[in-house]
């Protein structure tokens, strides 16, 4: 049986490295027990030294399972370096040279071998596999496996026979661990049944970034608010994501006649352009760059000082790894989402357009909603985002937006009372504009075809804007006492907690951030 100690003596030796960060401990702790393990860490966490380590404590030779041939060919050299014998097999290779390596692996001449998942699907390769010593498969990338995951790739689904196969040859079945960096519980639940992992080990880890402080600001005029705010930090580095081309083009334009020194970046730009872009924001030439998407892959500067979103992003992934990239170098960053209504429309629009499965829409319906919940939610945003990811949310972070506490909660019980009981009345068919139109006492069209009008909270909020009764719902849904169905026009229901409000058992607040309770204060 292999211990931590020399464990951690190995890594003292091989990597110079002191001690285990915390997550590596549990993941190498698990694999030298014997047991599958799934770890979820975020780039740069540290995932290599999960597998690498217990490969050089363990018999025989492990198998990296690794979509990237550029990443194989760089890990390979890192690892000769530190004099580790190991080697990779992709396609880059001749045959020949591919069965000289495997001939090694063969000899226990490998440490580790890494293959393409493609491999597997080989014939030739999997036969050759058989006669190799591997104790242990490392897979890399694991949410490529699924496709609930943002970058599903079919041969991964040769893996889980790949084994089956070892195991019919007479082979112990290798021990197994999966690595991702973006992994929601239900792709996390989908890995694992895919690759066929068993009863396994889950550790996730290293999520929470303690120097980056969240805010989600409703209701700004936007463009303003980005002038001011990119004017207030000439001499920083910045980022602001907008989900148009046309947004990018306004925005980039209105800060070169204001004289700030911005870029810009999207898919639409030539490649020489787009290269200069990266380059100038990289070497500080300019100094905030407006991108769509497209930018920030391989993207690696690490004093970016915040990151501004003009639009509110797809799902919880893309926000988590759009915003992650300030404050690379720890110190302390901001990252600020602009949120408007507008921008639950926009992104619905490119769902619809999408050629996707009716299924796999359903299912971006479902993460649009937890990213509108995010903006919507007056919990700590930072907890928010590590329970998404299935990470144990501990104490409120202290430093984002719902956190630092400039707002005060105001009692909304009976504007949520008036609410529940009129998506009670509509008997539970309707999606929140047209709630917001009963509420406001509107006498449109759809109102009068329902006899809406005749209903007794038909005008009970007259004194409030359709938008602002809205936003209320949204806050309502956010808080968990509405709910909102599946799908391209989703129907809001009511929860259990929304009875007890309705009964008088439980009261309602929210906070209201001081600059905004003006409006606020003569809704309510
Ligand atoms: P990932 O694969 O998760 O993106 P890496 O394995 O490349 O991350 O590790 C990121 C960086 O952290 C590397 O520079 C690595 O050397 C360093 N690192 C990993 N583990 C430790 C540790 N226990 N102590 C110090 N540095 C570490
Ligand atoms: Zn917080």
């Amino acid at each position: 049986m292999i211990s931590m100690d020399q464990a951690r003596s190995t890594l003292k030796r091989v990597y110079g490295y002191d001690d285990f960060r915390a997550g590596q401990k549990r993941i190498i702790q698990y694999i030298i027990e014997g047991k599958n393990t799934v770890g979820i860490m975020p780039t740069g966490g540290g995932k290599s030294i999960c597998y690498q380590l217990p490969a050089l404590l363990l018999p025989g030779v492990t198998l990296v399972v690794s979509p990237l041939i550029s990443l194989m060919k760089d890990q390979v050299d890192a690892l000769h370096s530190l004099g580790v014998d190991a080697a990779f097999i992709n396609s880059t290779l001749e045959l020949g040279e591919a069965g000289g390596i495997l001939r090694q692996a063969q000899n226990g001449r490998l440490k580790l071998l890494y293959v393409a998942p493609e491999r597997l699907e080989s014939e030739w390769f999997r036969e050759r596999a058989k006669t190799l010593p591997i104790s242990f498969v490392a897979v890399d990338e694991a949410h490529c496996v699924s496709q609930w995951g943002h970058d599903f790739r079919t041969s991964y689904r040769a893996i889980a026979p790949f084994m089956r196969e070892l195991e019919e040859a007479g082979r112990p079945r290798p021990l197994m661990a999966a690595f991702t960096a973006t992994a929601t519980p239900e792709v996390t639940e989908d890995l694992t049944r895919l690759l066929e992992l068993g009863d396994s080990e889950l550790v996730v880890t290293g999520f929470k970034r303690d120097n980056l402080a969240f805010t989600v600001l409703r209701g700004e005029e936007r463009k303003a608010f980005a002038l001011d705010y990119v004017r207030r930090r000439e001499h920083q580095a910045g980022i602001i994501y907008a989900s148009t081309r046309k947004d990018v083009e306004d925005l980039h334009e209105m800060l070169r006649r204001a004289g700030v020194a911005a870029g810009r970046y999207h898919a639409g730009l030539d490649d020489e352009e787009r290269v200069r872009m990266q380059e100038a924001f990289l070497y500080d030439d300019v100094r905030v760059i407006v991108a769509t998407n497209a930018f920030g892959m391989g993207i690696d500067k690490s004093n970016v000082r915040y990151v501004l979103h003009y639009n509110m992003p797809k799902h919880m992934e893309a926000y988590v790894q759009e915003a992650g990239r300030a404050g690379r170098d720890g110190e302390p960053s901001e990252c600020v989402l602009l949120f408007h209504p507008q921008d639950i429309l926009t992104q619905k629009f490119f769902i619809e357009q999408s050629e996707a499965s009716p299924e796999r829409k359903t299912h971006e319906y479902k993460k649009l909603q937890s990213m509108i919940d995010y903006c919507y939610t007056t919990g700590c945003l930072q907890n928010y985002m590590l329970r998404y990811f299935g990470e144990e949310g501990e104490e409120p972070c202290g430093t984002c937006g719902s956190c630092k506490d400039e707002r005060e909660s105001i009692d909304i019980t009976t504007e949520a009372q008036k609410i529940f009981s009129c998506i009670y009345r509509m008997r539970e068919r309707f999606g929140v504009s047209m709630v917001a139109s009963v509420l406001k006492g509107s006498r449109n069209k759809k109102v009068i075809q329902y006899g809406f009008e005749k209903l007794s909270t038909h005008g009970e909020m007259r004194h409030l804007t359709e938008k602002a009764i809205a936003d209320l719902i949204y806050v309502l849904i956010a808080e968990g006492y509405l709910q909102l169905s599946e799908g391209q026009y989703p129907v809001v229901r009511l929860l259990p907690p929304a009875a007890e409000v309705l009964k008088g058992q439980r009261q309602v607040t929210q906070r209201v951030a001081k600059s905004l309770k003006p409006k606020t204060a003569s809704a309510v």
